[in-house]
């Protein structure tokens, strides 16, 4: 199974956090002049990811996302290289215009259950100490990207080998969260 591939980060085994890390430095991948940020947050929720707006590296199936306070998030350097992949999306993905990276994604509608965290790639950043992915999400979508249907049973036996849960939307706890949210915006909770 250790021949499927999903994505560099998790290929080797899953990473745990340290506990008390806050935080680090992320860059792009320009050789010079890279577009660098800082997140003063361990991150949360994080995930491989099978959609097909995620950003991963090349070659990879998945992408590794997870979430920070968009407060704990700043520019630190090269910020006039990004740009909005597209404004249109319910997640804005600030994006270098150069080597294309995703540096971080902003949702600013304020309805939005996710409305205050910013999706970050923490493989861009060289500190160690970041929490590893906890599950994968969108695991059919992989298909959208040009997966053949016939390679999704050896997906889903190395994501559970991975001990990453293979689910076809967002994990338990953030649909439910989703739901949550809804009830409460419509008086229900
Ligand atoms: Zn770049
Ligand atoms: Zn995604």
């Amino acid at each position: 199974m250790a021949s499927v591939a999903i994505h560099p980060a998790v290929d080797g085994g899953i990473k745990k956090g340290n506990a008390g890390f806050g935080g680090g430095r992320l860059r792009c991948h320009c050789a010079t002049d890279a577009v660098e940020i800082r997140v003063d947050s361990q991150v949360a929720h994080n995930h491989a990811c099978g959609c097909t707006k995620c950003w991963k590296p090349s070659g990879a199936v998945f992408s590794v996302v997870g979430v920070v306070p968009r407060d704990k998030l700043s520019i630190t350097a090269h910020g006039e290289k990004l740009m909005v992949v597209d404004a249109s999306a319910t997640i804005q993905r600030h994006a270098c215009k150069v080597c294309g990276t995703h540096m971080f994604g902003r949702i600013e509608n304020k309805a939005h259950p996710f409305y205050g965290l910013d999706f970050i790639h923490t493989e861009l950043s060289p500190d160690e100490g970041w929490e590893g992915p906890g599950f994968a999400g969108f695991v059919a979508s992989v298909i959208e990207s040009g997966t053949p249907p016939s390679a999704m049973p050896g997906i889903r036996a190395r994501l559970n080998e991975l001990g990453l849960p293979a689910y076809d939307c967002l994990s338990p706890a953030l649909m439910e969260a989703i739901s949550t949210h809804v009830a409460k915006s419509k008086g229900l909770l």
